[in-house]
């Protein structure tokens, strides 16, 4: 890690400041670790591959939880699909979603149908997918409309209708479409460069200059693809395959060394 270089910092949201989204009660240590960073002037930017809450839902929680933060300094994979389905000239999306997406494509300018026709089939977890919403969008992908991934985790942990527990991801889902139909996944969403990319960005940093902090493998392998600075894993210890820096039991532990360090 080239830390005399780095000077800001990207960290997912759920299992680094906090288990989840949908009670978003900070970890200890996440807003010590934020304040502190603040403090010495490292900017800090949040990336998630979260699509099933928006953009704004996801800062209205993270605000709530106690966190300091600007719109810019969070980027989700929804409000990221939402700009990239724009550029790419779609203009209706067919969207799996549970609210959170359709919302981020509808703010920026799209229109979300409920079947064909279809400029493209944007696909976030949705915990109450039904196979009327599977047979749908099996029949747009036939009819040429592009296989979107918004995000890419396999599962999740939350709360959903009372139900504490692991449901699956959109990455899932995505993939039972392209089983279904042989369509390619487009994914934006983590470990995709871009993504990081555009988190950096919206807030004037350089990959080259950022360190990475995730707890999961997609984290740190997206940010070697990305060429930052630094991949710090929060966990006991680091997928098979995945070569982070630095690996820290909690975000704890984490601002504790933070604390210390001259970063
Ligand atoms: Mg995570």
């Amino acid at each position: 890690m080239r830390a005399s270089r780095s000077r800001g910092w990207l960290l997912d949201i759920e299992g680094v400041l906090c288990d989840s989204m949908d009670t978003p009660h900070p970890l200890p240590g996440a807003r010590g670790f934020l304040r502190e960073a603040e403090e010495r002037g490292s900017p800090v930017a949040l990336l998630s591959n979260i699509s099933r809450l928006s953009h704004r839902q996801v800062l209205r929680g993270l605000r709530a939880a106690g966190f300091r933060l600007r719109p810019r300094q969070v980027t989700t994979a929804g409000l990221a699909a939402a700009s990239y389905l724009r550029a790419r000239g779609h203009r209706r999306v067919y969207a799996i979603s549970e609210g959170g997406l359709a919302r981020d494509l509808e703010a920026a300018g799209l229109q979300v149908v409920r079947g064909p026709p279809a400029d493209a089939v944007a696909v976030g977890a949705h915990r109450g997918l039904t196979g009327g919403h599977l047979t749908t969008a099996l029949g747009l992908l036939h009819r040429e409309a592009p296989l979107v991934l918004c995000g890419g985790s396999a599962t999740f942990r939350g709360t959903y209708r009372g139900r504490t527990g692991v449901f699956p991801g959109e990455g899932s889902i995505a993939a039972a479409l392209r089983h279904a139909t042989g369509a390619p996944i487009d994914q934006v969403g983590k470990p995709d460069p871009r993504i990081y990319r555009m988190a950096l960005q919206r807030v004037g940093l350089r990959p080259a200059w950022t360190v990475m902090v995730g707890d999961g493998a997609a984290d740190i392998l997206g940010a070697h693809r990305a060429h930052m600075a630094g991949a710090i894993y929060i966990g006991r210890r680091a997928p098979p395959g995945v070569h982070p820096d630095r690996v820290f039991p909690t975000t704890q532990a984490l601002f504790r060394w933070y604390r210390a360090s001259r970063l």
